[in-house]
């Protein structure tokens, strides 16, 4: 189902323009706009999902085969050293449309890009807490 006020919608549909890599029957790979990198990219799905929560299981495979595709084209068309795959959930996360995409990020030594996070180190009592909290029927 698509959503019409919902512009990945209409890019993934065709109805917007978009630099498209890559195309099937079920998702399109676009550069992104405001790219972190040379040849940031995104894969949509054609039916509107507003994230990872709502996107129904048999999506996840064909995304996975996708972004290894693409991700491989990277490094063959533009000799990139390396391939972040980022997808956010959720404003806190990052998200700022809200339609499913996965972003494609490729990388390149001395890049500046830094898409990492602080580690923190936990007691292992808190550790075991948070493990009885996932695990708890
Ligand atoms: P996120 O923050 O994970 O929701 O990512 C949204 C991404 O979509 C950002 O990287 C934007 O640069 C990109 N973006 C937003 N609008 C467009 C558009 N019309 N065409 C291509 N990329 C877009
Ligand atoms: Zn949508």
């Amino acid at each position: 189902m698509k959503k019409d006020d919902c512009i990945f919608c209409r890019i993934a549909n065709g109805e917007i323009p978009s630099r498209t890599v890559f195309e099937d029957y079920a998702v399109r790979v676009i550069l992104d706009l405001s790219p972190a990198t040379k040849g940031h990219a995104l894969i949509i799905p054609k039916d509107h999902f507003e994230d990872l929560y709502e996107l129904p299981e048999e999506y996840l495979t064909h995304i996975a085969v996708v972004s290894k595709k693409i991700g491989q084209l990277m490094k063959e068309k533009l000799g990139t050293d390396g391939l972040n795959v980022v997808q956010n959930n959720g404003e806190t996360a990052g998200q700022t449309v809200k339609h499913y995409h996965m972003h494609l990020i490729p990388r390149y030594r001395d890049d500046g890009q830094n898409i990492l996070w602080e580690p923190h180190t936990l007691e292992d009592a808190v550790m075991d807490g948070i493990l009885g909290e996932l695990t708890a029927e």
